[in-house]
């Protein structure tokens, strides 16, 4: 079979819920990706950072190969003897006291919605069904029906309602709008530190650790979702550091298990995650051995491998580079650590596109933006391999 006939079943037997880049990749190696007609790709886009570890890194699959052999799954009606590991591993690398599992990153989000409303009915005292959630314009946090419901991008809405009332916009970046839009019966701050999907919004300096002190003043938890941001993609282990702040809520997925499975995790304080008791919330999935001893091992190599400090390094190298590019379809390119957002004046679909054909795969995000975000294994000499054809094919309108 090839390219074109998986295109045609996928288009006839799959649902369309997306419109990919039509190249079918069958194998994959660190920043390498093959596709069905052995045509190798340097992939910048990393699984939207849930491979950040790098495709199909060795010893993450020997850790798969070896718990899968041992059990996989026992649901949490039992214990396992990977999950407590996860958990502490967790705490240690982060400090927060206590860690809820779930897979996918919308369910941790979800998750962390639920943790943030019985807090604020059982510890803060909010009149029951009145606890209110502020967000930011241009979030992504998922596709759920309540996340959907408070986005601002009607596609994603579109629909799908009626929608989860307890959530209020405000724009993003904007501490004196959070200042304002806390009432009495606000339980939470959700998110982002930087809006990746939003494609690569960085908020003011400071506006973190402001949203942090009022959040503070006003007894509302900071909530950042750190899915896509988190695990070293910006250059710090997690983005909030590079405010020198502590959210009350941390939310991680995608990297946590190095893309070789899905597990998310909400963290947070144990006056916070101490409001869940048996019974309140679960998931079949949720803190299975097998995602847990992968998620470990992500985790080991993420930091024994320096992952975080070659993403602040190289990604500072490739963003001062691609920021000398001039050329009259580059509007603004903006970036932290390895993630980087090329925006264009014109839409950014076509020149996706042609970076395909030079062996560069990366996602337009918004119409104008192109994301770069390779695996943060990425080489040197890769980048500058990828900076050539970044250059030849932004120098031409496409
Ligand atoms: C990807 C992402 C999610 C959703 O994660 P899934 O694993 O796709 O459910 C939520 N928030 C952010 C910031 C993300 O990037």
């Amino acid at each position: 079979m090839q390219t074109q006939d998986f295109v045609d079943l996928e288009s006839q037997y799959g649902a369309h819920n997306y419109r990919p880049l039509d190249v079918v990749i069958e194998r994959a190696e660190g920043v390498w990706v093959y596709d069905v007609d052995g045509k190798r790709y340097l992939d910048c886009l990393a699984a939207y950072s849930a491979v950040n570890q790098g495709h199909c890194h060795p010893k993450i699959l020997r850790t798969l190969e070896e718990q899968a052999r041992k059990v996989t799954l026992t649901s949490r009606a039992f214990r396992n003897d990977q999950l407590p590991l996860l958990c502490k591993d967790l705490h240690d690398l982060t400090g927060f006291d206590m860690v809820l599992p779930m897979n996918s990153g919308t369910e941790a989000v979800e998750s962390a919605i639920k943790v943030a409303r019985k807090w604020g009915y059982k510890v803060k005292g909010i009149p029951q069904d009145q606890a209110e959630v502020i967000v930011c314009a241009n979030n992504f946090h998922g596709r759920t029906v309540t996340i959907v419901g408070f986005s601002t991008d009607e596609h994603y809405r579109d629909g799908f309602g009626p929608f989860a009332p307890g959530f209020k916009v405000i724009p993003y970046g904007d501490a004196e709008a959070l200042r304002s839009a806390i009432t009495p019966n606000t339980c939470a701050f959700l998110v982002e530190p930087i809006q990746g999907e939003a494609g690569i919004l960085i908020p003011p300096a400071g506006f973190l650790r402001e949203a942090a002190e009022i959040c503070r003043q006003n007894r509302v938890l900071l909530m950042t979702d750190e899915i896509q941001s988190g695990l070293g993609r910006t250059g710090k282990l997690f983005a909030y550091m590079h405010e020198e702040i502590t959210p009350d809520v941390l939310i991680v997925g995608k990297a946590l298990a190095g893309g070789f499975y899905p597990v998310s995790a909400v963290l947070a304080s144990r006056e916070i995650l101490g409001v869940i008791t048996p019974g309140d919330h679960g998931s079949t999935f949720g803190g299975n051995p097998l995602g847990c001893a992968i998620a470990r091992t992500a985790l080991r190599v993420l930091i024994e491998e320096k992952m975080v400090e070659q993403s602040a390094d190289l990604g500072a190298y490739f963003l001062s580079r691609l920021q000398s590019l001039r050329s009259p379809a580059i509007k603004e390119i903006r970036g932290k650590g390895l993630w980087i957002g090329i925006e264009l004046h014109g839409k950014a679909r076509p020149y996706c596109e042609a970076l395909m054909h030079e062996g560069i795969l990366c996602k337009e995000t918004h119409d104008h933006v192109i994301r770069i975000g390779p695996p943060l294994v990425v080489k040197r000499e890769e980048l500058d391999w990828a900076f050539e054809r970044i250059a030849k094919v932004t120098a031409t309108s496409q």
